[in-house]
């Protein structure tokens, strides 16, 4: 069996990778797609030592670092059950969707989340030329110019107040007859002047000169006539999914999916520790995701130097 078994090779897992190795004890990785959500990410300029790379790379220099120790790493693998350990130190298992089977005496489960998407046309032709999902990110991208906020949750508010202050215009767009955000956010965004809020429409498409976003068409609910708007940029976020379904009957989840996890990382299961987007710590972001793995490991190692294997 594994010492530790990490389901996800996004940051927080190849951090947490690390950190394991660098014990000397057996460690595993089982990833889906090793390196996660950085894989499509274009420019990254927000982690501390590192002012610009790009997210392919960060990807392949991620899975460089973790290669460099002694660690087996099962990419193209999905985790579809985890079966906890019936006493402290037992053995958890780990079932593939490829049918195999794994043992371990701790898991750290790092899975990630997926933005969700409009699904609509141009979307997927302008994502990372226009279309963006992060405003932490890709925010400055858009200094001076025009973007629309879709979607008018916290989530959505949050993004418009916080890129009111970097780009030229934003015009918020909501689905729905009102906005669903916290009051104080509503009061905040408008008093915001350089903010206009669309509610009622459904985005039906991102428009494009082939190259990148120049403007999005929308469909005016109440009267079913469409729209068109010019600008630069659109931040979709309707939404941060876990990627946490296959956990739902064995952990503690959020009543959004997140892996409910302690100050340690431990989530409801002894033995069994969460780190990254998949968790319920906020801010989901590279820097904080790979500072969560690490402590997930170290925390893990713990509980095997606690806990005698049965
Ligand atoms: P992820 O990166 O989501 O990795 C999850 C891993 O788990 C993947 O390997 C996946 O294949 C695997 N997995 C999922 N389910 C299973 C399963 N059942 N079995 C096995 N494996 C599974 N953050 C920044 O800090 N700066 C940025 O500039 C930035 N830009 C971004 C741009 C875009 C377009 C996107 C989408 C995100 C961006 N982020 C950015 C956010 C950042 O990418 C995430 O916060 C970070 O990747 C989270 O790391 P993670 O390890 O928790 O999860």
């Amino acid at each position: 069996p594994f010492d530790v078994l990490i389901v996800g090779g996004g940051p927080a897992g190849a951090a947490a990778a690390i950190y394991t190795a660098r014990k000397g004890i057996r460690t595993g990785v089982v990833a889906e797609r090793f390196g996660g959500q950085v894989l499509d990410t274009m420019g990254i300029e927000n982690f501390a030592s590192v002012p610009h790379t790009e997210g392919p790379k960060f990807a392949a220099d991620l899975e460089r670092h973790v290669r460099d120790y002694d660690v087996d790493i099962m990419n193209l693998q999905r985790a579809e059950k985890v079966i906890p350990a019936s006493e402290a130190g037992g053995l958890h298992e780990v079932q593939l969707a490829n049918g195999a089977s794994l043992k371990t005496r701790t898991l750290i489960l790092s899975t990630g989340a997926r933005w969700r998407q409009m699904n609509v046309p141009g979307e997927d032709t302008y994502k990372n030329k226009g279309v963006a999902y992060c405003p932490h990110c890709d925010g400055p991208l858009f200094k001076g110019k025009r973007v629309a906020v879709i979607g008018g949750g916290n989530s959505g508010v949050e993004a418009a107040i916080d890129l009111a202050g970097i780009v030229a215009h934003v015009t918020l767009i909501e689905f729905d007859t009102d906005l669903r955000a916290d009051a104080v956010l509503q009061r905040k965004l408008a008093s915001l002047p350089n903010v206009k809020i669309i509610t009622s429409a459904l985005t039906t498409e991102v428009i494009g000169d082939g190259e990148k976003v120049s403007g999005l068409v929308y469909k005016d609910r109440n009267h079913d006539t469409l729209h068109e708007i010019e600008l630069e940029g659109i931040f979709v976020q309707i939404g941060l999914v876990p990627n946490t379904e296959f956990l739902r009957d064995t952990i503690a989840l959020s009543p959004r999916g997140e892996i409910e996890i302690d100050h340690r990382g431990e989530t409801s299961r002894p033995g069994i520790f969460a780190a990254g987007d998949a968790t319920t710590v906020p801010y989901k972001q590279i820097v904080i995701a790979a500072g969560d793995g690490a402590k997930a490991a170290l925390s893990a190692f713990d509980y095997l130097i606690r806990n005698e294997p049965v």
